[in-house]
């Protein structure tokens, strides 16, 4: 067991797809490392050309992140670590290959495709607004549309991509399930991790251990 290889789970999907939540909730039940790209952009200064790109829904550009990610990644130390909201395009999808996949890396690629209708994603992101849980880019429903604009033209192709690409785990979980539970419990099989402590499950990530929703 000493040689085996950690993981990088990499949560793909579109808006309300869950992503945060499913992401926090297998960090609390696992202790996996978890990065967060949106919020590590978010965290990034007001005045930073990156926050007006974001502020219109639009993707930064790939030279921007590749050495946010591959520094993120590397702060993991020797982890099983959570992606969320990488890759977002096929140059994204191509560059995590190329890096990370081979006989040599430290990590296996396991891509998870939470699947839900772009009926279900609006109907959440509106939800979320409505309970308070919204962020800036969920309030302005031209942004919303936007952000589902570049999920259909340029991540749904890098999912695509992921899925026939060699050497990397891919599944297709259904989240269009109303009940988090039941979502989480499939994205868990998926990943083949059991023992879930269903009492630790937090449906509302604003009470776990960061500083807003994804
Ligand atoms: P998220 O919190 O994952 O929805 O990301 C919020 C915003 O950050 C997105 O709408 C993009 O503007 C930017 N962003 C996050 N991840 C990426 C990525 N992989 N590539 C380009 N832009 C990204």
């Amino acid at each position: 067991m000493e040689n085996a290889k950690n993981k990088i789970i990499v949560l793909m999907g579109g808006q309300g797809a869950g992503k945060g939540t499913h992401a926090k909730n297998l960090v609390a039940q696992k202790g996996f490392k978890y990065i967060e790209v949106g919020a590590i952009l978010r965290g990034l200064p007001q005045e930073s050309p990156i926050k007006q790109i974001m502020a219109r829904g639009e993707l930064v550009p790939d030279s921007e992140l590749f050495n946010i990610i591959k520094t993120a990644i590397t702060n993991c130390g020797k982890a099983d670590i959570i992606l969320d909201g990488f890759p977002r395009n096929v140059e994204q999808a191509k560059w995590l290959v190329n890096q990370y996949v081979s006989d040599k890396s430290p990590f296996d690629i396991h891509a998870l495709h939470l699947s839900l209708p772009e009926k279900v994603m609006i109907e959440r992101i509106a939800n979320r607004v409505q309970e308070g849980g919204g962020r800036a880019d969920d309030v302005n429903p031209d942004v919303v549309q936007k952000r589902l604009d570049v999920f259909k033209k340029e991540t749904l192709p890098a999912i695509e991509f992921l899925k026939n690409a060699k050497g990397i785990y891919f599944y297709i979980v259904d989240v269009s399930p109303t009940d988090f539970t039941t979502n989480f419990l499939s994205v868990c099989k998926a990943l083949g991790i059991e023992n879930i402590d269903t009492n630790k499950l937090q449906v509302n990530v604003a009470n776990l251990q960061t500083s807003h929703n994804s």
